[in-house]
């Protein structure tokens, strides 16, 4: 197998005098490299000030390691079907790899060149960054397409960056990806269950399109099982032209950066509250070590707005010398004007703290950090087949990513990495690697849309990682359940067609597929979109007990449904105003997003044909209509409970209704959950009120009426 190195080639070297030219002829550039970058370049020419950003910016990229291997880049991807790419987080792969195959040809003749990631906030980050550094807009030339939001322009767009799972959707239309010369697989190492399942799919398509080019980025991915996976052999027709034919055996290239050496310090004693740990060591670091921003590494949105507010605090109690701490939190979600804070250079006699999810581990990169602060946990998918509970629970992080969240104090000089657990925890407990998602996860999702694509042996398909039968017969009985599939296993026609269209949740898609049965398809899409944004409340301003006053002008005792309607009531009868969110605590970009995605979901139902209806005041009918897709979510309060623990009727698993839930200490006797979220126990989210004769009327198949409550068939 070939592993190549900068040595193999020669001429490498040649590239470093690509600046150099452009500075000294910078009055009057020379055309080959104006040509290259050609709109920039033009309106740098005008102002003088503009080619001192542009040459700032062309200081930065020519010294990030992948620069040397732009030749040996462009020169595998020409000759192998598939190179894989391995190479430290902040090296380049995500910002310049795309540029280098656009300035050699790639995405001439209307081709696109692709690149995914994971996740939406690293699609929309990293394409707005080479939107800059190219010098053009977003959205022309360089752009982006995450769930609900397309950045794209076709026919003007030559880089699109978009997450793995918009790709896959794509195929649907286009199965084998016409469009795209080259794609590239990005953070392939996070082995997110979208990712895996790409890559399968990609295979496929490389056997009918040996012209596409795959390029798989990892910052510490198992480059040899990944090429092994990806050393497709060719069909007997394809032999004869196979001269013209890019090599199928892939191609490894190794990125080699300059990461300086991080100095690891670990607690002595465990500590019982990582967020209170956190706290202190940030103010300690502030204390007693040099300028250098600090990147916390905590789990979630709540973790994360509890620590922002933890740290304010503390800043307000302590003398003028910490006024300089700058608290950033970052997870997805968060607001633009907020994001592009993160990446602005911090000002002098200031220190930045960034409180990040693992987003900061590998897809982000943040200048200027030199501390970090380990929590030694991540939110992660959690799937149970046995008790069909997929959740998102807070769990200890591998030691691969470990060394990745250390490795991030050291990108501008030596760094040091606080872990908030002991030494012995790390070397004896810490599991070496992380699972796949695909093995952690509910595959309900995953099957419509390998159905959706022709593939109906799934469990003969070629994964990278192979889920779990028993996982597998779960989902196979609740997509039968719900109608998706039919006695052979097959999508029901429409029903099973439809709701693989629908870019959301299923339960979610059947729920506005029958709504019209109950006459309230206006009041359910409202629901759907609600329930595709992450919160549209802002909860860590002000007091707590404003917030819950706040809540309560628009709860509604039938649960959080209901409530959102009331929301979007109030909203529009505010002419969308920012201002009236504020005052009700509400997120005023989650609510325009609201409204966008259901526009988005009104026209998908237009196309099946289906019309809008509204039931007025009949909540009875929107409740009938939220069983119709998660009848499957049912729990019942178990009677004699005193801290309110529900039961759920499936699998009787003990859970709880969420703190954010306006049914949180009302606790009605039946109700639906849409999701669940696990901490120190399972907390159900988005609650709903329900009689429990609803559920045999909407799931006869799946519930019978048992005095006094129903059971599972
Ligand atoms: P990789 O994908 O190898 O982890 P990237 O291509 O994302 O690396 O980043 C390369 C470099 O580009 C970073 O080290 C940083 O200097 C710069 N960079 C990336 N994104 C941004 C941004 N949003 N703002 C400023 N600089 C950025
Ligand atoms: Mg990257």
């Amino acid at each position: 197998m070939e592993k190549l190195s900068l040595k193999d080639f020669p001429d490498s070297q040649k590239l470093t005098t690509k600046r150099s030219s452009f500075l000294e002829s910078k009055a009057l550039p020379n055309r080959p490299f104006v040509q290259q970058r050609n709109q920039y370049a033009v309106c740098m020419i005008k102002e003088d000030r503009c080619i001192a950003e542009f040459v700032a910016i062309m200081d930065v990229v020519e010294r990030l390691p992948v620069y040397k291997y732009r030749r040996a880049i462009l020169y595998l991807v020409e000759r192998h079907a598939t190179t894989i790419v391995v190479g430290e987080t902040g090296s380049g792969k995500s910002t310049q790899i795309p540029q280098y195959l656009k300035e050699a040809g790639w995405a001439e003749g209307g081709r696109l060149i692709g690149c995914t990631q994971p996740r939406r906030l690293a699609v929309q980050t990293v394409a707005s960054r080479v939107a800059e550094e190219i010098g053009v807009r977003l959205g022309d030339e360089v752009g982006y397409t995450i769930r609900f939001e397309d950045q794209t322009n076709p026919g003007t767009t030559m880089i699109k960056f978009l997450t793995d799972g918009v790709l896959i959707r794509e195929m649907m239309e286009d199965p084998l990806l016409t469009k795209y010369s080259v794609i590239m697989v990005d953070e392939a190492h996070e082995r997110s269950i979208s990712t895996d399942m790409l890559l399968g799919l990609l295979k496929k398509i490389q056997r009918r399109r040996p012209d596409l080019r795959l390029i798989i980025s990892s910052a510490t991915i198992e480059a040899r099982s990944m090429s092994t996976f990806f050393n497709i052999r060719r069909k007997n027709s394809m032999v004869e032209s196979a001269d013209r034919l890019p090599n199928p055996e892939p191609a490894i290239l190794s990125v080699e950066g300059k990461g300086y050496t991080v100095e690891i310090h670990y607690v002595e004693e465990p500590v019982s509250d990582y967020l209170q740990a956190a706290v202190n060591t940030v103010l300690i670091v502030h204390e007693k070590e040099p300028p250098g921003d600090i990147l916390v590494f905590l789990t979630g949105q709540d973790d994360i707005d509890a620590a922002v507010k933890m740290l304010n605090e503390e800043i307000q109690h302590r003398g003028r010398h910490y006024l300089g701490l700058l608290i950033l939190p970052l997870y997805s979600g968060l607001p633009r004007g907020d994001q592009d804070l993160i990446f602005t250079p911090t000002s002098k006699g200031k220190r930045k703290v960034v409180l990040s999810t693992n987003i900061a581990e590998t897809s982000l990169t943040l200048e200027g950090v030199v501390y970090v602060l380990d929590s030694g946990f991540s939110k992660q998918k959690c799937y149970n087949p046995i008790s069909d509970i997929e959740s998102l629970v807070v769990a200890p992080i591998s030691k691969a990513s470990a060394r990745q969240r250390a490795g991030r104090a050291g990108r501008v000089r030596p760094g040091k990495c606080f872990r908030l657990y002991t030494e012995e925890y790390y070397l004896k407990e810490m599991q070496p690697e992380g699972i796949p998602e695909m093995q952690r996860s509910n595959l309900v999702s995953c099957i419509i849309q390998l159905k959706a694509l022709g593939i109906d042996n799934i469990l003969g398909f070629d994964w990278p990682a192979s889920p779990s039968p028993e996982a597998m017969i779960r989902a196979l009985e609740v997509l039968y359940s719900l109608g998706i599939l039919d006695d052979d296993a097959k999508l029901t026609v429409p029903l099973g067609f439809q709701v693989a269209e629908m870019p959301l949740d299923p339960m979610i898609s059947i729920m506005i597929l029958s709504a019209n049965n109950f006459g309230c398809s206006d009041e359910i899409l409202t629901i759907a979109a609600f329930l595709s944004v992450q919160s549209v409340w802002v909860s860590m301003r002000g007091v707590k007990k404003e917030f819950d006053e706040a809540k309560l002008r628009f709860a509604a005792a039938e649960g959080d449904h209901v409530t959102f309607l009331n929301i979007y009531k109030g909203f529009h009868q505010s002419g969308k105003s920012s201002q009236w969110c504020y005052k009700n605590f509400l997120n005023h970009q989650a609510l325009k997003k609201v409204i966008d995605i259901r526009e988005q979901l009104v026209r998908i139902t237009k196309r099946f044909g289906l019309p809008l209806t509204s039931c007025d005041r009949d909540m009875e009918a929107v409740r009938k209509a939220v069983i119709a897709g998660a009848f499957a979510n049912a729990c019942h309060l178990e009677e004699y409970s005193q801290n309110g623990m529900y039961k759920t009727i499936r699998t009787s698993q003990e859970v709880y209704i969420h703190p954010s839930s306006v049914l949180f200490r009302v606790n009605p006797k039946w109700v639906i959950y849409q999701s669940l979220v696990s901490t120190d126990k399972h907390y159900m989210r988005n609650v709903i009120a329900i009689e429990p004769s609803w559920l045999t009327e909407a799931a006869p198949h799946f519930y019978q009426f048992r005095t006094p409550n129903p059971v599972l068939h």
